[in-house]
C-alpha cells in the first residue's frame, strides 16, 4: 500500500505540470481523486490493513491527497493566468493598422456667410456686439421708437413670454443696449450677428432666421457715410461690379429711411426671374438714427447723429449661392451641406 502512494505520488508529481487545459487538469483530478480514483480507491482499502499499519497509511494518504489538490489548484490558477495573458495579448490594439475614414464636415453656409459678412465690417473698423434672442418689450420695441399699440408692430408680430418678455424680432435691441454701455463715449461703430424671430413661415420666410445689424453713431455722421459704408460692403460680398440704389422706405428707428437694392447678380440688371425681371434686388434696410432712439440710448441728437442697418443672413447666402427656399438652410440634409 505504501509503495502503491508513492508510485501515485511520483506519477502525479510529474503529470500535473504536463497538464494544459482545463479539461485535462479535471480529467485528471477525477482519475485519482474522484469516487473511483486511483487515491480514493487506497482510502477505501485502508480498513482491510492491519491497525499498526492502518494508522500510518492513513496519515500518508490524507497528506497525499492534500498535496495532490493544492498541485492541481496550483496548476488551474496557472492556466488561467497564461489564458488571460494570451487574451490580453491578443486584444492589444495594433496602432500600426490604418484608421478608420473620418468624415470632415464643413462650415453651415449661414456661418459662412456670416463670418464673411463680419469681417468685413471689421475691416473698417466695426467691432461685434450681441445681445440676448429673450428680449424685453422695452429693448425690442419701445426703447426703437415703437410705443404699444402703434401699428408698426404689426410689421413685426412675434412670440410673447408674458406682456413684457418676447423673442426679439430683430437685433435692433442691441443698438440701444450698447449706446446704454457706452454713453458718452464716442464713436460706437459695432455689427450684431444673432438669431431673430417672427410669426412666418413659408418659402422665403422662416419663424428663425438670422441678422446682422449695424450702427455707427459720432459727431457729423451724414447720410453720405451710410452710403460709402453700404456701398463698399455690397461689393466686397457681392463683387466690384455691383450696382447699388436706394430706395425711400420707413422703420420706425431711422429717419429718414431707405432700402438698398444690389443689381441683380444673376442678370447683372438686364432683368430674369430672380429680380421679377426689375434688374434689382432688395438687401438690406437702412437709415439715419431717429432722434428718439439717440435720447433713448442717453445721446443728444443735437450732438451726434449716426446711421444703422439690418440684413437677412439668410436672404444675402440665397443670393450669393443662388438657393431658392430658404428651408433648406435648417433641414440639416448632408447632401445640400456638403455643396459648401
Ligand atoms: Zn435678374
Amino acid at each position: 500500500m505504501l509503495n502503491k502512494m508513492q508510485d501515485l505520488k511520483q506519477k502525479a508529481e510529474e503529470r500535473i505540470p504536463q497538464l494544459l487545459s482545463i479539461e485535462e487538469i479535471n480529467e485528471f483530478r477525477v482519475k485519482v481523486l474522484g469516487r473511483k480514483g486511483e487515491l480514493t480507491q487506497m482510502l477505501r482499502g485502508l480498513k482491510d490493513l492491519a491497525a499498526e499499519e492502518r494508522a500510518e497509511a492513513g496519515r500518508l494518504a490524507n497528506e497525499l491527497k492534500y498535496n495532490l489538490e493544492a498541485l492541481l489548484n496550483r496548476q488551474l490558477e496557472e492556466f488561467k493566468a497564461r489564458e488571460l495573458e494570451m487574451r490580453l495579448a491578443e486584444e492589444k490594439i495594433d496602432v500600426t493598422l490604418p484608421g478608420m475614414p473620418a468624415h470632415r464636415g464643413s462650415k453651415h453656409p449661414l456661418t459662412r456667410v456670416q463670418d464673411e459678412i463680419l469681417e468685413i465690417f471689421i475691416s473698417m473698423g466695426f467691432s461685434v456686439a450681441e445681445g440676448p434672442e429673450i428680449e424685453s418689450d422695452y429693448y425690442n420695441f419701445e426703447a426703437l421708437n415703437v410705443p404699444k399699440d402703434h401699428p408698426a408692430r404689426d410689421m413685426q408680430d412675434t412670440f410673447y413670454i408674458n406682456n413684457d418678455i418676447l423673442l426679439r424680432t430683430h437685433t435692433s435691441p442691441v443698438q440701444v443696449r450698447t449706446m446704454e454701455k457706452m454713453c458718452p463715449q464716442l464713436p460706437i461703430k459695432i455689427v450684431v450677428p444673432g438669431t431673430v424671430y417672427r410669426k412666418d413661415d413659408d418659402a422665403t420666410h422662416s419663424p428663425m432666421f438670422h441678422q446682422v445689424e449695424g450702427l455707427m453713431i459720432d459727431k457729423h455722421i451724414t447720410f453720405a457715410n451710410l452710403k460709402g459704408t453700404l456701398m463698399l460692403f455690397a461689393q466686397k460680398i457681392f463683387g466690384s461690379d455691383v450696382r447699388v440704389r436706394y430706395r425711400p422706405s420707413f422703420f420706425p428707428f431711422t429717419e429718414p429711411s431707405a432700402e438698398m437694392d444690389i443689381s441683380c447678380v444673376e442678370c447683372g440688371g438686364k432683368g430674369c426671374r430672380v429680380c421679377s425681371h426689375t434688374g434689382w434686388l432688395e438687401i438690406l434696410g437702412a437709415g439715419m438714427v431717429h432722434p428718439r432712439v439717440l435720447q433713448y440710448g442717453g445721446y443728444d441728437p443735437e450732438e451726434v447723429t449716426g446711421f444703422a442697418f439690418g440684413m437677412g443672413i439668410e436672404r444675402i447666402s440665397m443670393l450669393k449661392y443662388g438657393i431658392n427656399d430658404l428651408r433648406l438652410f435648417f433641414d440639416n440634409d448632408i447632401r445640400f451641406l456638403r455643396q459648401f
